[in-house]
């Protein structure tokens, strides 16, 4: 039943497509100029512009950030020209395809806005917020030239210890498939369809997030079963949104590297799951096919015949195009298979509209950084931050004398993290923004006087409060696996004690790329906010510190109670210190209705009169599809005691299906649906809320809903 029947290669090539160019161009190319187009190179390793006519090339990319001497929008864009008028400078004038990892705004570039890392986008369970998050980000990338985004990241990040959980979106399948909206946003309606039209890449097939430890580029060793349940939904539901490119993992499937795995890339993704854009080869991927540095005839063969449409050289790409050409001429790749990589590629040139308009639109060029651009990242940053814990501290007052420090509180590169401006990040004033300690000053005005010192020196009893911003420094792949604890460092925890012997709270931000194994310390703070990492807008923080913005942020991931239980994941039965799905308010939500204008997400509150001895539950709609929902509850202790275990129920009619999402414990008898206890214990303080979410199907709208204390 897991193992569909192989079907043979030829039912995943696509169809001669409908834009007759395709074919007219394919009939007058040569083996070459097909080869080229099959070429992936990185900018740094061109050895000069003209190369790109001489070897034909089809794709450039700026791997790890590489960015022109300057690094200006400007810079880019004259750039991107420059390239693009040698690549059509040839007999047939094809234009390349440039791509850059913009996986959280257009991060290469300074100036440019950066939004909070997937992760904390995670936390928002807003995929119409990511849809316009990703609308934003291809206006800037599309305003420097560039036609192709290395984005999303669709991984699900099984295991806190790898580096790369905070491009995951979530650790369940449901929180990445229903942000796949970043790839409407990205490509448009119709990919083309506007001037700011971004070719998107959903990556990296398939099992980046399940490896053994949490070991990057390790080995997935799960069955099939996990593979589709847990890793395969989101490249489905991108699939069907018209994703135009797809990454093949570095990772292996069962010690099976995907880069060479036919089964994974044609019969799964392409034959079975319909795919039709082209797929492309991560970094040198190819390369690890048989273990040794370098790539052999063998292993391009390996990778091309397993699927793989565009190589990322990235290197040597005059050794590639001659040894790819070799093969074919060899017989080991067959020109079928290279007219079908071919044919997927050029569609999505022509559906970019590369062949009308190679040039930049220099309309676009001064979205970068802009204002709106900004605004949207700070209402992301707000929506991201999730309230783990709070004695009663939070919101702050914005009068008062506050003390402020810890290391990320002054540092723009710090809370951006890694893919900010270089690969694995940097330290301090790397791009223009607000730094979290500069958005505290500036929402707090003259109202309040706030002191900084980074290590807390000087902390006194005369403060209201202190906020200690502290966490983890960037980091990117290859560098950010923590196969040996994911706890504070020594200078944090000084900081913090500092801050603590003054006598007075201390309210802790921690800004990290995954949950930190706090436990032994969280119960001496007064307040816990998991800022992720936010990126440029650091005034959103200090919005939900100071109570501009009520939190409701939801935990995408499980938060682990000590180091060795990774990995540790909602359903597993291991008691987390924060269960997936937790995140406070400061009190109850308004009960409005609202309905929002996007097509993916409709939103309604019900409400119930709160019972005598204090709970409300209130539903709002986060997704909704054909026949079916995704709704978050949200339970408040209208009481004046701690409320100690509550009981959510509802009926439902016909033949519904509930399904519970995030770790709630869901009885159904007849029509009768009870949760009970979710999350948090059920253990609300007065005023409090914490909430639990579930998905509906054969339902539109939420259910009346009773919310009893026990
Ligand atoms: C990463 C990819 C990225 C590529 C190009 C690789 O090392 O795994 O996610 O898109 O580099 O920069």
């Amino acid at each position: 039943v897991l193992v569909p029947t192989l079907r043979p290669v030829a039912t995943a090539q696509v169809a001669a497509q409908a834009d007759p160019r395709v074919e007219q161009l394919l009939a007058r190319m040569s083996l070459d100029d097909k080869v080229g187009q099959m070429t992936q190179v990185d900018r740094g390793a061109l050895r000069s512009t003209s190369d790109l006519a001489t070897y034909r090339i089809g794709a450039v990319l700026s791997g790890g950030g590489s960015a022109p001497a300057t690094n200006t929008a400007q810079a880019w864009a004259d750039m991107y020209d420059g390239f693009q008028r040698a690549a059509t400078a040839t007999p047939l004038g094809i234009p390349l395809i440039y791509g850059v990892d913009a996986v959280h705004g257009h991060n290469n570039v300074r100036g440019a806005t950066i939004f909070p890392h997937n992760i904390g986008l995670g936390a928002t369970r807003d995929p119409g917020l990511v849809e316009r998050i990703g609308a934003a980000t291809a206006e800037e990338v599309a305003g420097t030239g560039i036609d192709w985004n290395f984005a999303p990241c669709l991984c699900v990040a099984r295991d806190d210890r790898w580096g790369r959980t905070y491009e995951s979106f979530g650790e369940v399948p449901e929180i990445p498939t229903a942000m796949t909206s970043y790839i409407d946003g990205l490509q448009g309606a119709t990919l083309g369809g506007t001037p700011s039209s971004v070719l998107a890449t959903a990556k990296h097939f398939i099992g980046d997030g399940g490896t053994e430890g949490g070991d990057d580029q390790g080995d997935a060793r799960i069955g099939e079963q996990e593979l589709r349940s847990v890793h395969l939904p989101p490249f489905r539901a991108a699939v069907d949104r018209g994703v135009g490119s797809v990454m093949i993992s570095y990772s292996s499937w069962n010690g099976v590297k995907a880069h060479g795995h036919r089964y994974l890339i044609t019969d799964l993704l392409k034959t079975e799951l319909g795919f039709t854009g082209f797929v492309v080869s991560d970094w040198a991927g190819i390369d690890q096919l048989d273990g040794a540095t370098g790539f052999t005839g063998a292993e391009v063969a390996a990778a091309v015949n397993a699927g793989i449409d565009m190589v990322m050289v990235p290197t040597d790409y005059q050794r590639f195009t001659s040894l790819l050409k070799a093969e074919v001429q060899a017989g080991r790749v067959s020109t079928a298979r290279i007219d079908d990589a071919n044919r997927r590629i050029l569609t999505k040139k022509f559906e970019l509209g590369l062949f009308e308009r190679p040039l930049t639109d220099r309309s676009l060029t001064s979205t970068v950084g802009s204002a709106a651009h900004r605004d949207l990242a700070r209402q992301a940053v707000r929506q991201s931050q999730v309230l783990l814990r709070n004695d009663g501290v939070l919101p702050l007052r914005k009068s008062g004398k506050y003390f402020v420090a810890g290391k990320s509180a002054d540092n723009i590169g710090y809370q951006s993290g890694g893919w900010t401006i270089s690969w694995q990040g940097g330290s301090g004033n790397v791009t223009p923004g607000t730094t979290i300690l500069q958005g505290i000053r500036d929402l707090v005005g003259s109202g309040a006087s706030i002191t900084h010192d980074r290590y807390g020196a000087g902390v006194d009893g005369s403060y209201t409060a202190a906020i200690a911003v502290v966490g983890e420094t960037p980091y990117a792949e290859g560098q950010g696996d923590r196969p040996y604890g994911l706890g504070l460092d020594r200078e944090d925890l000084e900081t913090i004690n500092r801050l603590r012997s003054a006598g007075i709270p201390v309210v802790v931000v921690l800004v990290s790329g995954r949950p930190m194994d706090i436990a032994n310390q969280v119960g001496d703070w007064d307040a816990l906010l998991a800022a992720w990492l936010p990126g440029t807008e650091g005034r959103g923080v200090a919005d939900v510190l100071f109570g501009d913005y009520n939190p409701t942020g939801k935990l995408p991931v499980t938060w682990m109670n000590s180091g060795s239980q990774q990995p540790i994941n909602v359903g597993d039965g291991k008691a987390a210190l924060y269960p997936f799905g937790h995140g406070l308010s400061y009190g109850p939500t308004t009960t409005t209705s609202t309905t929002t204008t996007t097509t993916t997400t409709t939103s309604t509150t019900t409400t119930t009169a709160p019972p005598p001895g204090g709970c409300v539950a209130t539903a709002r709609v986060t997704s909704s599809w054909q026949g079916g929902f995704q709704a978050d509850v949200t339970v408040t202790n209208t009481g004046t005691a701690r409320l100690n275990g509550w009981t959510v129920t509802w009926a439902k009619s016909g033949d519904q299906t509930i399904n519970s999402l995030w770790n709630g414990r869901l009885t159904q008898t007849g029509t009768s649906v009870s949760v009970d206890d979710v999350g948090w214990n059920g253990t609300l303080a007065p005023g409090a809320s914490g909430s639990f979410g579930y998905t509906a199907s054969g339902a539109t709208s939420t259910p009346e809903l009773t919310c009893r204390v026990r």
